[in-house]
């Protein structure tokens, strides 16, 4: 008798061992999908392991083998080495790859509809009699007739027909299922393929060597913005089509995918697979499919779509790797997409391709080491140089304006002059919002939220204070629940919707759209949005970081950076490389046609000297400098972070459970530094008190495997949670 080590989806940090019958020992493989009962109930999961002998007495046996859904032994292997790597049960890692409605498939919509409830004949008569007296009748009947069943929507005109018609069971309702949800599927122009610059030349035949020899081999294809990656990415998709295989681009964010999607479409005459979390269930599960039948080899997509089960992979490209979106921190496993598709296609003998202006200093360092294959494009694959960067020092504009201002005059002058030119102008604000906190007069309080330790931010449009962090929100209350006082308050920092209030104020005749979260909440607004500005609909888009990756707005010739700095005040080593990245993204979005571009930085530092970094348009010397820093404390890439996060709804508990954790990893760790306790950025979350330890290491994989162990040692309340963050973004 053999047996399987089960994972549930309702248990995901357990496995449970059951018998295989006779009848599926042929057929059974790591990976399958099952029936099993569990708890007297029929449940779905998967077979992670099969094995000789179980130590229980006795074991249930398995009730079926399901057909649709398994997943293959590569990924499985990548679960195994996920579980590993970042200290989480197999089970949870494997669920995490499946999508949620693969797991619970969702149910069939349905609608209603009419059918016939007499013979064909007798209704013909019935028509002809009521022609005369009841028209609207007939035409239901003669409806139902020509088109059975016949959805009650198409007839809505005519309620009180139906309801007579059924009354007179002439007609009878029924349910069936809905029609398969409207997608866009929209006609794109056809794009032609582009004949390459030397430089994607270059990148291109390299990385398809390793494609055609089926060889694992990761690339940094370090491009400034503007440079052309996506067409090589584009021409690598065919190449590896020609030669049979499928392809796999993974994009930071939703709001990116769209753009890409359309270059992807216009190019491709085959269906492309999307992967993100704005589609719906249904949409997931059929692609899902389709991709298991082999019947789709092109698939893009966010974070988790580097678990796409295509069947014949043959290449990876990750665009922009720097990306933090690509990292899950808030949940186990807490994984980097990234890291991950080049575990992937290691396991799988193939190329992998990190695209970036802007590389991680982490991946650079790999790709100067050697350990990946540095392909440079400097140029701009049109004829347009980057555009240059103006510092603005906003003191100084204070002190010219006689006070506070959002807008330097250079800026509202540029926005302006562009707007009556027809050109466009992008202005980046990294806080969303109107103000960003609204504090009592009396006592000098800002109005919190009760369950996290931040100010409630005030939208003003919808009139409502929102946490940022546990999504809480309220009407602005009258009295201070501090001390009680009546009407007496002031309000405090700004967000987005603040500044593109203040512009219309300036510039009443100005167009502009706001991109950031509160106004892409609904399914196909990032869509909405870029198309209606790219069309002209706006002559200002205002947005947070969502809107500095990779658009392609030809028509902006502007680019307006609003405090950049606020991001270098965090004590994090990575603070310099974010405001890097993010100032380079954005300005890279200036006069990429044929207009010539220009930046304006607004910024209370106009000497930092990462700034000037960024101002300069050029990553080398900012990568000398930084990577002097990582090296000066042990950070990575010269070294790997893990973060464990203790928490709980009562805060002595976190305190007591955090000394003892790091008691233990103490006596486990004996090579490695491990920090002392310390409260993060947000001490309060949900209701959830929270303390961190920073564990530094040489051995990854070592300290991993401890941690993960000491995990399982430990018998921890049921309130308390830890969470390991491996190589965590950041240590606040
Ligand atoms: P990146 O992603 O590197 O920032 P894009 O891929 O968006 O840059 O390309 C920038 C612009 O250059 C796009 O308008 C694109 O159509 C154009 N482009 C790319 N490659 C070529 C080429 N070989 N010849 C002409 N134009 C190109
Ligand atoms: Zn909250």
């Amino acid at each position: 008798m053999k047996y399987a080590l089960i994972a549930l989806p309702e248990h995901p940090t357990m496995a449970f061992d059951y018998s295989i019958p006779k009848d599926l020992e042929e057929t059974l493989f790591t990976g399958s999908r099952v029936e099993v009962f569990f708890r007297k109930k029929r449940k779905v999961g998967y077979v992670i392991k099969i094995k000789e002998r179980t130590e229980f007495a006795t074991v249930l046996p398995i009730s079926a083998h399901l057909q649709e859904g398994s997943v293959s032994s590569s990924l499985l292997s990548l679960a195994e080495w996920m579980a590993l790597y970042y200290c989480a049960p197999l089970s949870k890692v494997l669920f995490t790859m499946i999508p949620s409605s693969i797991l619970n498939p969702p149910e069939e919509r349905t609608q209603l509809a009419l059918v016939l409830a007499r013979a064909q004949k007798e209704t013909l008569e019935e028509i002809a009699k009521l022609r005369a007296c009841f028209p609207k009748r007939a035409l239901v009947l003669e409806k139902t007739l020509q088109k059975t069943p016949l959805p009650l929507q198409e007839v809505a005109r005519f309620r009180s027909q139906v309801a007579t018609l059924c009354k007179q069971k002439w007609l009878k309702k029924t349910a069936i299922p809905r029609a398969s949800e409207l997608l866009l599927q929209e006609e794109f122009f056809p794009s032609k393929k582009k004949s390459l610059t030397l430089e994607q030349k270059n990148a291109y035949l390299t990385i398809t060597q390793a494609l055609e020899e089926r060889r694992f081999r990761s690339f940094l294809l370090h491009g400034i913005t503007g440079s052309g990656k996506t067409e090589v990415y584009l021409q690598l998709t065919e190449k590896a089509r020609l030669l049979g295989k499928d392809a796999l681009i993974l994009v930071p964010e939703v709001a990116l995918t769209s753009q890409l999607i359309e270059k992807f479409r216009s190019r491709f005459q085959e269906p492309i697979g999307i992967i993100h979390h704005q589609r719906s269930p249904k949409e997931k599960l059929s692609d899902w499919k389709k991709m298991e039948r082999g019947e789709l080899h092109i698939v893009l997509g966010a974070r988790s779509a580097v678990f796409a089960p295509l069947k014949n992979l043959g290449i990876i490209i990750i665009d922009e790797e720097h990306d933090s979106s690509y990292k899950q921190s808030e949940e186990m496993p807490t994984y980097n997409a990234r890291d991950v598709a080049i575990k992937r296609g290691s396991l799988l003998s193939l190329p992998v391709v990190l695209g970036s202006a802007t590389p991680s200093l982490e991946t650079y360092y790999k790709a100067k080491s050697g350990k990946y294959t540095l392909l440079s494009m400097k140029e701009r694959a049109t004829s347009s140089p980057l555009a240059p960067i103006t510092m603005i020092s906003m003191e100084k504009e204070y002190e010219k304006a006689g006070g506070f201002t959002h807008f330097s005059a250079p800026l509202i002058e540029g926005i302006k002059k562009r707007a009556e030119k027809g050109e466009q102008t992008l202005l980046f604000f990294n806080r969303r919002g109107y103000r960003t906190s609204r504090v009592c007069l009396k006592c000098n309080k800002p109005l919190r939220c009760s369950s996290c330790d931040i100010s409630l931010t005030f939208h003003k449009k919808e009139n409502l204070m929102r946490c940022h962090l546990c999504h809480f929100q309220t009407k602005p209350p009258r009295n201070c629940p501090y001390c009680n006082a009546l009407d007496l308050v002031t309000y405090k920092g700004f967000g987005t919707e603040h500044i593109e209030r203040s512009l219309k104020a300036l510039l009443p005749t100005i167009r502009t759209l706001r991109m950031d979260r509160d106004t892409t909440q609904k399914k196909g607004s990032h869509e909405e949005l870029f198309r209606a500005f790219r069309s002209g609909k706006a002559d200002v888009l205002i947005g947070t970081q969502m809107i500095a990756k990779g658009f392609h707005f030809p028509a902006v010739t502007l680019v307006g950076i609003l405090h950049p700095e606020r991001t270098l005040f965090l004590p994090d080593f990575r603070a310099p490389e974010t405001v890097f990245q993010l100032v380079t993204q954005v300005a890279g979005r200036a006069g990429r046609a044929d207009l010539k571009g220009e930046v304006l930085i607004q910024t209370h530092l106009p000497e930092d000297p990462t700034l000037l970094l960024a101002q300069k348009q050029d990553y080398t010397p900012f990568y000398e400098e930084a990577i002097e820093g990582r090296k000066l404390f042990l950070y990575p890439p010269f070294s790997r972070m893990i973060k464990v996060l203790i928490s709980s709804p009562k805060q002595n508990e976190t305190r007591l459970w955090a000394e003892r954790f790091h008691q233990k990893l103490g006596e486990k760790l004996q090579k490695e530094h491990i920090y002392p306790i310390t409260e993060p950025a947000h001490e309060k979350v949900c209701g959830r008190f929270r303390l961190h330890i920073l564990i530094r290491t040489g051995q990854i994989n070592k300290t991993s495997l401890l941690v993960k162990a000491l995990l399982t040692e430990i018998k921890m309340p049921r309130s308390l949670r830890i969470l390991v963050d491996v190589d965590c973004l950041s240590t606040l």
